[in-house]
């Protein structure tokens, strides 16, 4: 992990926020590649998940709701941590990562458990009064129910069929760390799958299967992918099965994503709080009924972060160690740079004129800055899938060659051949 956090500082993926004031505990910004990593895993998501899909479409909704979704959801009630303090040197800690009554840090006693809700709480208008409070919103999914009729009437879908939703979300978790996978401040990747009773638990099984393909797909390792069903007693109430993804990060199996059965639970507890009917007309029964729901819901910081860690490799290379990320073509931030051996014309128009053609088509790095080696070294070092070098037979032959990251093969072309090898190699799936 520490290799993957100096990296993704040196080469601009995640700062620390506001760095320059000492930082803010756990919270992170995204630098120059690190948002094309992570806007290339959101766009991966959305495309197969939404866009490839004719039983999918998307939403976006805002963060802030009315406080009665809180209610209905149960998180005003029920999103809590167990909470104790110390009273000698006031750390406070989550009840269950501590075992007995005595402080990890300094052995002094500690207070009885007490529930600390994790959302974030502030004020809407003016007057910082109670009829003014709002929540940040802790998860993306309570904006896809809340709008189930208007999807419904506007789209006139028929069951099955499941919105996506991407956006942040927020809560004010008691042990953030561990880099980005648990921070306050986050974005999830949810999906809610309405679907008619009785045929939740076979939704349920395809989509923990369309889930775990797409991590693998987009090139996490298997050996460090698995699936981790929850015992009964470890359900929510609500829940018929929960299964999660975990991914084995440096710190062990974690989640990368939990897939649950919430049966009809949402739709009528939103039901009963609003006053609003919820329901799906089946016509085929011609009857109503309020669908169940499977909801497969990701972390896209989480995600991010496997998908870099993953990549990351060591290598010996005479005798120095290459250091590559092996990202997936969709993923690499960079899909190609362009490389001028020399800082002289009429190398440097050339290679401009090919850069400036390629980014019309990919996110695309011109970089004439020192050895051709070192360069080489840089693109591989933040996963640049292909490097075309402009040496000197290029402005005599109109040929470039083009060097793959994994293999270090050099290709010879002409210029014209360029565009499509590319499309072949990096759109192909
Ligand atoms: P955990 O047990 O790790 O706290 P959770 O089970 O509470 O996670 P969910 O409520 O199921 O998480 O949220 C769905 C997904 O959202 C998680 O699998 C994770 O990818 C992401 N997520 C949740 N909390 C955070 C966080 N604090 N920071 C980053 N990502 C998060």
């Amino acid at each position: 992990m520490e290799k993957i956090v100096s990296l993704a500082k040196r080469r601009g993926f995640i700062f620390q926020s506001s760095e320059i004031y000492g930082g803010l505990n756990s919270c992170w910004d995204y630098g120059p590649l690190g948002v094309e990593l992570k806007n290339n895993v959101k766009r991966a998501w959305w495309r197969r998940m939404v866009q490839e899909r004719d039983d999918m479409v998307g939403q976006d909704a805002s963060i802030l709701m009315h406080p009665r979704v809180w209610e209905a959801s149960g998180h005003l009630e029920g999103f809590t941590d167990p909470l104790v303090d110390c009273k000698q040197c006031r750390q406070r800690f989550r009840a269950d990562h501590v075992t007995g009554k005595t402080c990890p840090e300094c052995g002094g006693e500690l207070t009885e458990p007490r529930n600390f809700n994790l959302m974030f709480k502030t004020f809407m208008g003016p007057v910082e009064d109670q009829a003014a409070v709002v929540y940040l919103r802790p998860e993306t999914a309570q904006g896809i129910f809340v709008n189930f009729n208007n999807i419904l009437t506007t789209t006139r879908k028929r069951l099955p069929f499941g919105v996506a939703q991407i956006g942040k979300s927020f809560r004010n978790e008691i042990t953030p760390g561990n880099f980005t996978f648990r921070t306050r401040e986050f974005e999830q990747m949810e999906i809610e799958y309405f679907v008619k009773p009785g045929t939740d638990e076979e939704h349920f099984h395809k989509w923990v299967e369309t889930r775990y393909k797409w991590y693998k797909e987009l090139g996490i390792s298997p050996e460090r992918l698995r699936l981790r069903p929850h015992a009964q007693d470890e359900l929510a109430h609500y829940a018929k099965a929960c299964v999660d993804i975990e991914y084995y990060f440096p710190m062990g199996w974690s989640e990368l994503e939990g897939i649950a059965n919430r049966t009809d639970y949402d739709l009528k507890r939103h039901a009963e709080y609003s006053g609003n009917k919820l329901e799906y007309f089946d016509q085929e029964l011609n009857e109503h009924y309020v669908p169940y729901v499977i909801e497969p819901s990701a972390g896209a910081d989480r995600a991010t972060l496997a998908f870099l860690l993953d990549a990351y490799h060591e290598e010996p290379d005479k005798d120095e160690i290459r250091v590559v990320l092996r990202f997936h073509p969709e993923l690499a931030p960079v899909k190609v740079a362009v490389l001028p051996l020399s800082r002289k014309e009429p190398l440097t128009d050339m290679a401009k004129e090919i850069s400036q053609e390629l980014r019309r088509h990919w996110n695309t790095e011109y970089d004439d800055a020192k050895s051709i080696g070192r360069r080489y070294r840089r693109q591989d070092e933040i996963g640049t899938p292909f490097c075309v070098t402009v040496d000197f037979q290029s402005p005599e032959d109109q040929t470039v060659t083009v060097r793959d990251r994994d293999t270090m093969e050099q290709t010879r072309l002409s210029v014209a051949e360029l565009v499509p090898y590319l499309r072949e190699k990096l759109d192909n799936r």
